[in-house]
Formats: C-alpha cells, structure tokens, sequence
C-alpha cells in the first residue's frame, strides 16, 4: 500500500484543496489540519507545504541577523525569562559602538538584514532609537527591523523615517482571555492595532505566535493563522512554548514540537508568500528543528549576532542553542545546514514578496 491510499479520503481531498486555494480554508477545515497525527498524513501534508513553498516564495532561504541589544524589559510576561520580576537574571545593555561593531560583523558577512531586538526598555528614547537607526543606515546598505515592543504610532512613525524598514510584533495568541491571563501590561486589541499602524506607516510586518502556552487549544492556533491571513502580514514567526524556571509558568510543560511544525506547514498553505522562519525555540528543542522546518514549509532563520557574554544573557527561556558559537561559525553551520536540504541561502535583503502588490507610503 502506498502512503496515499493509508490517508484518509476526507484528509487527502482537504490537502489537496489547501495546496491549490488554501487562502480560502475556513477556520474548522485549518483546525483539521491541525489535528493531523498519522505518519502518511504528515507527510502529505508536507509534501503539501514544501511544493507550495517552492511555488510562493522559490528556494532561498534568507537569513535575519538577530542582534539583541537590550534584555531589560517593563513587562512582565507570564512566560518569559526577561520579565521584569526576575531577579536573577544579570541584565546589559549594548552602547550604541558595540551595536555599529555587531551590524559591521553582519555586513561582512553579507547578512544584509538586521534585526534589532530587545525587551520594552524606556531607557531607550525615541531620540536615542531614531539616531542610532541614522547612524547605521549612514555606514551600512542593510535593513533595519525592529523588534522592540510596544510603542505609540507617533514613534513607529518616526523610526520610518529614521531607516527602520521592518517591525516585528508577535500578537502571541490570537484567544484574547488566553492573552489576558499571561500579559498584564497589554492587551491583544492594542498589539492588533499596532501591527495595523505599522502597515499603514508602510513597514515590512511580523507577527507570531507561541505554540502550547498552558490551556491553548487548536481551534486557538487556527485562530492564529487566521488573524495573520487577515493581518496580510510579511512574516509569520512560530515557536514552541518553553518553560523558564524563575517564570509562573516555570513548572508547565513546554510545547509540541510536532504540533510547531504542523503550524508551519498550515501557514505555508494558507498565507502562501509570507516569510516564515525556524525559530530558534524550535531548534532548540531539536537539533534537526531547521532542517525539518524549512522542508515544511519555512524559508528564513535569524543567526544571533549579539555578542558574548551578552548573548547567554537574553534569557526568553534556558539552555538556548548556539550560545557560545559566534557569529562566523554559526554563518558557516548554516550554510552547510542549507545546503544540506538542496537549498540555497538568498543574496540581498529578502524584501516581502507582498510588497509588489502594494502601495508603500515612504
Ligand atoms: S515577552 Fe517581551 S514584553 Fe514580555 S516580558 Fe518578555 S521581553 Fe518583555
């Protein structure tokens, strides 16, 4: 028997259906995906992510160059090491100098994308953002996205025109009492209407979810997907939840790594273009977390570009991967991974691929 005759005739009409319209799936038919688990409905699914992968967004996979410049953060996140109750976790800033010396390492490397990230840090002004956008952008042809929280569209706005290109805002659940329970300082409203803003001031747009925060269902994942289809986002990150210790939710079980995976290749079928990355949570709970994703259906991965000893210190959760590695190795290590799945690693920004189809205010 073929792997196909052993799946389901239902299953195999609703792939089939996701790979040709998935735009179209209703939230029950992506839930569905979802709920997959046989060995030969995994794989047709993705078989499924992969060849619509191809088709979308071609053979390249591009790389993001993670610089984490500050783990001080005002929030405190049920979930996350950086949270400001933690008080066992050092904390660092990197100075302006120590961040122009980062994107010069990236630049050399012909990483040609910088993603600037750090916790919700007010000791970082709009001014002082606005000139060190300025100043990299003076010495270095790279993008800019910022990863930096909330902040009022007055400063988004700014940063635009400061140089910052893309924004990266993950919505983390798309279940609004889900996020009401793990985040006291903001609401789900609030972090939908700021990836809205983005969009209107003309950035490249990510969002993201985490994958099996304690009580997330998958009607709540597929709830996830479809707020970012509606988003119209350029980038769609998914992690797995994992546990930090000196967190409430320290003593939770972390996510399905299974379930991460599934939840890239359904997002491939169903927002199609988008850029998609292996997060480094994904990786972290496997060591072929790469690989694995980016044949289901993912084409980016972001290489940590904080220097030691700084980079051990951004905690989100323990024992994160490539720690000591630096930023050399860690390009070579891609590439032979990359090549290893007969792909290759894309020259240039990677701009969105939405970004043709749409009317950019600059
Ligand atoms: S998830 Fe982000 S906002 Fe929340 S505590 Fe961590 S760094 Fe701060």
């Amino acid at each position: 028997m073929s792997k196909e005759e052993s799946v389901a005739p239902r299953i195999h009409a609703l792939i089939e259906r996701a790979q040709a319209r998935g735009k179209e799936l209703s939230l029950t038919e992506i839930t569905e995906l979802l709920s997959i688990t046989t060995p030969p409905e995994l794989d047709l699914l993705w078989q499924a992510a992969d060849w619509t992968r191809r088709q979308e967004v071609g053979e390249e996979i591009w790389l993001r160059g993670l610089l984490e410049f500050s783990n001080v953060c005002r929030c405190n996140c049920f979930y996350c090491g950086l949270r400001r109750d933690n008080t066992l976790l050092p904390r660092y800033r990197l100075t302006e100098e120590q961040i122009l010396e980062a994107v010069g390492r990236l630049s050399r490397l012909r990483i040609d994308t910088v993603v600037l990230q750090s916790g919700e840090d007010p000791y970082f002004t709009a001014e002082s953002l606005m000139s060190l956008l300025q100043a990299i952008k003076h010495s270095y042809d790279i993008a800019i996205t910022l990863s930096i929280g909330y902040r009022p569209k007055s400063e988004l706005a700014a940063f635009r025109r400061a140089g910052a290109d893309r924004f990266l805002i993950r919505h983390e659940t798309a279940n609004p009492d889900l996020y009401a329970a793990f985040h006291p300082d903001s609401t789900l409203a609030d972090r939908v209407q700021q990836l809205r803003d983005l969009r209107e001031l003309g950035y490249e747009v990510g969002s993201g979810c985490l994958v099996g925060l304690p009580g997330q269902t998958l009607s709540d994942l597929a709830a996830d997907i479809a707020l970012v289809r509606q988003l119209d986002v350029d980038m769609f990150g998914v992690g797995p939840f994992i546990p930090h210790p000196d967190t409430p939710l320290g003593d939770a079980s972390p996510g399905s790594v299974s379930l991460t995976y599934k939840m890239i290749a359904v997002a491939r079928l169903v927002l199609r273009d988008v850029h998609i990355p292996v997060t480094t949570a994904l990786s972290t709970l496997e060591e072929d977390g790469r690989e694995k994703g980016w044949t289901r259906g993912a084409n980016i991965v972001m290489p940590n570009a904080t220097p030691a000893p700084y980079r051990a210190q951004y905690e989100l959760y323990k024992n994160k991967r490539c720690i000591d590695d630096t930023l050399e190795h860690c390009r070579g290590c891609l590439e032979r991974r990359v090549k290893s799945v007969g792909r290759v690693i894309g020259q240039g920004r990677g701009t969105s691929l939405k970004l043709a189809r749409r009317a950019v205010p600059v």
